[in-house]
C-alpha cells in the first residue's frame, strides 16, 4: 500500500472543502469495508483519505413519528441495530443491516458506505429503497436530496458529483398497516456476498384484505440495485395471498438481467428472484398485519 493522507474533519463544510481540494485522488472513508479491500488491491489511485467518521451530523440516528427516519451516512450497522427505534419501526432495514458481514463488519460497515460503494449485490439497498428512502449530499454547490432507488448508476458508479459528500439517509414514517423484508440467497450461513437477493413492502388496508400500495426491489441481479415498480404495481387492488405473490415475482423475475459469474449462473439467479420476492412478500405481510 502506498502512503496517504488522512484528514479527519469534525464539519460537514471542512469535508466538503477537503474533498474539494483533493480533486478525484481524494475519497470520504466510513468504515472502509469496502475501501481499504479495494485501496490493497490497487483499484484505484487515492492520494487522501478524508474520514467521515468524526462529524457528529454524519453519526446521528433520529427517529420521528412523523417525519421518519433519519441515518447519518457514517452511522454503523451495529449501531443501527441496537436503535430501538429501528428495532421497532424499521425491521425490514435491520434485515439488510444485519446481515453484512458478520458481528465485526458491522461495527465498522455503514449503510452509507454500501450505498457509496455501489455494488449490484449491495444489501442495504434494495431495503432502502423499497422503504422509500432518500438520500441528502452536500458539496460544493450545495445540497440535495436524491432518491436511493435513482443512486447507483453502474457497477461502483453513483449520482455523486466530484466532491460531494453522502450526509444522510431518510426514511419515511411507517405506514399504517404496512410492514417491510429483505431477504438473500448465499450459499453459506454469512459472511458472503447475495447470489440474489430481494427487498418487499407492502400497506395494507386496515381489515388487511387487500394490498393498497407495495414496492419490490432486487440485488444482485443487474447492474444496479433495481426497483421493479410493475412488480409492486400488480399487488395493488390484490389480497395478499399466495396468487398476487406468484405474479409479482413473475414480474420481477422477467425484470432481472443477472449474468453468470463465479457466485452463480444467471438461470439460478433468475429462479433465486421468484423464490426470495415471495419470501421477502409473506415477510413483509406477516410484519404489516403484526
Ligand atoms: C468480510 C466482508 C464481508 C462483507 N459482507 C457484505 C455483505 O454481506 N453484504 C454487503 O452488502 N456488503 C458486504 N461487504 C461490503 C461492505 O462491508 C459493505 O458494503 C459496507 O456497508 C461498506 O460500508 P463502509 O462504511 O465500510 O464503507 P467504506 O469502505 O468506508 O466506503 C465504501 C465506498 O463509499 C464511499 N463513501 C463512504 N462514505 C461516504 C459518504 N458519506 N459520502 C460519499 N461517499 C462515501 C467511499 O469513498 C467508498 O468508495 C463485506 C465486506 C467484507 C470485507
Amino acid at each position: 500500500m502506498k502512503s496517504l493522507a488522512y484528514q479527519a474533519p469534525t464539519s460537514i463544510s471542512e469535508a466538503v472543502a477537503l474533498l474539494a481540494r483533493g480533486g478525484p485522488n481524494a475519497r470520504p472513508l466510513a468504515g472502509g469495508t469496502d475501501l481499504l479491500v479495494q485501496l490493497r488491491r490497487g483499484l484505484f489511485d487515492v492520494e487522501v483519505l478524508v474520514d467521515v467518521k468524526r462529524i457528529s451530523d454524519l453519526t446521528r440516528i433520529a427517529f420521528d413519528p412523523k417525519s421518519g427516519l433519519t441515518v447519518g451516512a457514517a452511522v454503523s450497522c451495529a449501531a443501527l441495530n441496537e436503535h430501538p427505534d429501528v428495532q421497532a419501526h424499521y425491521p425490514g432495514l435491520m434485515d439488510a443491516a444485519s446481515i453484512i458481514g458478520g458481528a465485526a463488519i458491522q461495527s465498522r460497515a455503514t449503510l452509507g458506505g454500501n450505498l457509496c460503494n455501489a455494488a449490484p449485490s449491495g444489501d442495504s439497498i434494495p431495503a432502502m429503497i423499497v422503504l422509500g428512502t432518500e438520500a441528502t449530499l452536500a458539496g460544493p454547490e450545495g445540497t440535495r436530496a436524491v432518491p436511493v432507488a435513482a443512486f447507483c448508476t453502474a457497477p461502483g458508479k453513483t449520482v455523486l458529483a466530484p466532491g460531494e459528500l453522502l450526509i444522510a439517509l431518510h426514511i419515511p414514517p411507517p405506514a399504517s398497516n404496512s410492514g417491510a423484508a429483505y431477504v438473500r440467497f448465499i450459499p453459506r450461513h454469512e459472511m458472503d456476498i447475495a447470489v440474489a437477493g430481494a427487498g418487499a413492502w407492502v400497506a395494507l388496508s386496515d381489515d388487511g384484505a387487500t394490498v393498497v400500495d407495495a414496492r419490490i426491489a432486487l440485488s444482485a441481479v443487474a447492474p444496479t440495485p433495481l426497483s421493479v415498480k410493475a412488480a409492486g404495481e400488480a399487488l395493488i387492488g390484490k389480497a395478499p395471498v399466495e396468487a398476487a405473490f406468484a405474479k409479482a415475482a413473475e414480474l420481477a423475475r422477467d425484470a432481472a438481467r443477472p449474468i453468470t459469474d463465479v457466485r452463480g449462473t444467471a438461470l439460478q439467479r433468475r429462479h433465486l428472484v421468484a423464490v426470495l420476492v415471495k419470501r421477502a412478500l409473506r415477510k413483509a405481510v406477516e410484519r404489516a398485519r403484526a
